[in-house]
């Protein structure tokens, strides 16, 4: 059977957003949610531990929170995003501070490019997301065909 390189998978209109930020920009986010309120709520929230509780709380939207950062929650989004099931990224992480889970940040932004997911790591690149005319339809994001790659490698190593 010839398969494809590539494959396609859709986000759908209703987007299924991860929310997150780092201490020194919740506030910052929560600040960007409440301007963006009508346009998130047609949408599926969640986020890290803490971010989430924050919006859910000051914002009054429902936001589904997985564990806090430090603790696996940008792991268990980067795992969610692998199986599918999260579309969007919206992640206002601190450029100026190191973090305990460094090595999990940048495992969720590796994942993220692996699946083609837009990804906003600061405000100006989440306002030019959730402007985009992409957010009122449905988009075809372009992934390596991992069947093929896993097939070709058998392929290759039987051939040793
Ligand atoms: P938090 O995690 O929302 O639980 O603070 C965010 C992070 O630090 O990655």
């Amino acid at each position: 059977m010839i398969m494809n390189d590539y494959i396609n998978i859709p986000i759908p209109k209703q987007k299924r957003i991860a929310l997150i930020a780092h201490d020194n920009k919740k506030q910052d986010l929560v600040n960007w949610v409440k301007e963006n309120v009508d346009v998130l709520r047609k949408h599926f929230l969640c986020g890290t531990g803490t971010t989430a509780r924050l919006i859910a709380e000051e914002v009054e939207l429902p936001v589904r929170a997985y564990n806090s950062g430090p603790l696996g929650g940008d792991l268990q989004i980067g795992s969610r995003i692998v199986e599918g099931a999260i579309d969007m990224v919206i992640f206002f992480w601190d450029p100026l501070e190191a973090q305990p889970h460094d090595p999990d940040v940048k495992a969720l932004l590796r994942i993220a490019a692996v699946y083609d997911i837009p990804l906003a790591n600061n405000r100006a690149t989440a306002d030019f997301l959730l402007a985009s005319t992409l957010m009122d339809g449905e988009y075809n994001r372009r992934i390596i065909n991992y069947n093929k790659k896993i097939q070709d490698r058998l392929t290759e190593l039987k051939e040793k």
